[in-house]
């Protein structure tokens, strides 16, 4: 038998892109492959990336020039080392990659990672290998399910992508371009999915989508399901505790949707909803299609329902013609929403994109200042969110062992970290957490009831993805789309 071959994978960017960096290794894992941490003894690199800013293509470049001399210094142990270019900037410059990169091996779209065994030997027969086509067939119907053993070592929170691209084309995103087209999987693959992610140990699921609320997927039944109906069945699904979904659009939230955060308890009341801009103006510039109005009532239907539900949003600062009045509504509707947290960043233009040829730009100076400001209230409403769960108690999904000796991690119902003493035994289980403290942004607790007695979890200790950078992400990248 042939020693295993050792697979690196450096993620950057969305859920989206961590999700697809496990069925990255999923499919590799036939062809031999077992993940590595370390980029010096493995026998293939791949960058997963994320297409941010202008400058993302640069450092994709920067980081090629450092794995050149690993693959050098492999070469001269006499090792072959490969490396793939995947993900959003490969789909974007792919062409590029391959003429100003000859390191590379393998340039592959996102939408054809299911193809990496025979781009790999594509590449060893005539040296290279690209694709970045938007290819016919569905990508899900050829990835292979993973491995009991894989689900069991990521933990008991697990991804799922039920929809892929989007048709919004709002004016500063680059999803339409390199994601390509709305498209939803079917209901039953996915509850395939959740099931047998279920059977090994995983609590929650995180439907996951660029616009995760638009899935449209066919139903058992042969008619079109929503997101909501896709909720309701997935929560009789035994062993799946929490359900949660990103990201979302403000257009796109159907009845059943809020009726599902009232009926289904396993949903999570934590919903993120990206508005970008307090101001109708840049709504409208940024191609929204909703104004603010109709943002403030679409969160209003959700709270008629259920009243511990608590926001989180995307906000740009700095969008071409910004003016401080457009600035000053966007803090209004901050101030009146009240978040629980958000995601908010300096405009940056992304090159193929409406906007990258807007004019009126808003100056380095401006758009700092405006971020700090931002970022002062969405901290302080945070802040204020966190404090008052002290003295409260609240249910806590148990992840992982936590750097404390002894301690372990897991989440609140808002994905806050909550930390007690306990046996790694918790693992898996919701429990009740008197929370008695707040470290920055982590809760400190101890167990208000003791736990079931029943094998315990594996003790996750640490996410086994290669590497991730969820750095330099702008809003929707960071959260997925929307
Ligand atoms: S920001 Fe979201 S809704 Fe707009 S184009 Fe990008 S993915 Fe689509």
């Amino acid at each position: 038998m042939n020693p295993p071959r050792k697979l690196h994978i450096k993620s950057y960017g969305c859920q989206m892109n961590v999700y697809d960096a496990q069925r990255m290794v999923d499919t590799l894992a036939p062809e031999g492959f077992v993940e590595t941490a370390s980029v010096d003894d493995a026998d293939l690199v791949i960058l997963n990336t994320c297409h941010i800013r202008e400058k993302a293509s640069e450092k994709v470049y920067s980081e090629l020039g450092r794995l050149r001399a690993v693959k050098d210094e492999a070469a001269r142990h006499g090792r072959t080392m490969n490396i793939a270019v995947a993900g959003c900037v490969a789909q974007a410059e792919g062409e590029e990659i391959v003429r100003r990169a000859p390191v590379v091996d393998v340039v592959v779209g996102p939408q054809s990672y299911h193809h990496l065994p025979q781009l790999l030997a594509h590449a060893k027969r005539d040296g290279r290998a690209l694709e970045t086509e938007f290819p016919v067939e569905d990508k899900f119907v050829f990835l292979p399910p993973p491995k009991p053993e894989a689900i069991r070592a990521r933990g008991i929170s697990s991804f799922v992508t039920v929809q892929e691209g989007c048709d919004k084309f709002c004016t500063f995103c680059v999803v339409p371009y390199t994601r390509g087209a709305e498209v939803s999987r079917p209901v039953t693959k996915i509850i395939d999915d959740v099931e047998r992610l279920a059977d090994n140990g995983v609590r929650e699921i995180t439907l996951i989508g660029q616009n995760v609320n638009a899935y449209h997927g066919e139903g058992p039944d042969g008619r079109t399901w929503s997101l909501g109906a896709l909720l309701y069945r997935l929560a009789e699904i035994p062993g799946i505790v929490r359900l949660r979904y990103s990201t979302s659009h403000p257009r796109d939230v159907e009845d059943t949707l809020i009726a599902a955060h009232r009926d289904v308890p396993a949903l999570m009341p934590f919903v993120h909803l990206p508005v970008q801009s307090g101001s109708d103006r840049v709504l409208a510039a940024m191609n929204r299609k909703h104004t603010v109005s109709d943002y403030r009532r679409v969160i209003d239907r959700f709270r008629a329902v259920r009243q511990d539900i608590a926001f989180s949003s995307d906000f740009i600062v700095g969008f071409p013609g910004e003016t401080e009045e457009d600035f000053l509504a966007t803090l209004a509707l901050v101030t009146q929403i009240g978040y629980a947290g958000a995601y908010s960043f300096k405009y940056s233009p992304r090159p193929g994109t409406p906007a990258a040829d807007m004019r009126e730009m808003v100056s380095a100076v401006e758009m700092d200042e405006r971020l700090v400001r931002l970022q002062e209230l969405i901290d302080s409403q945070q802040s204020a969110f966190n404090a008052a769960t002290i003295g409260n108690t609240v249910d806590v999904l148990f992840e992982r062992l936590a750097r404390n000796p002894g301690q372990i991690v897991g989440r609140t119902a808002y994905l806050q970290p909550a930390h007690v003493m306990s046996s790694p035994d918790i693992i898996g289980q919701v429990l009740p957490v008197r929370i008695e403290s707040l470290e920055r942004y982590s809760l400190l607790g101890e167990l208000a009831r003791a736990p079931d007695a029943r094998p315990a979890q594996a003790a996750f200790s640490e996410i086994t993805l290669s590497e991730i950078t969820p750095s330099e992400m702008t809003p929707s990248e960071m959260t997925t789309g929307a």
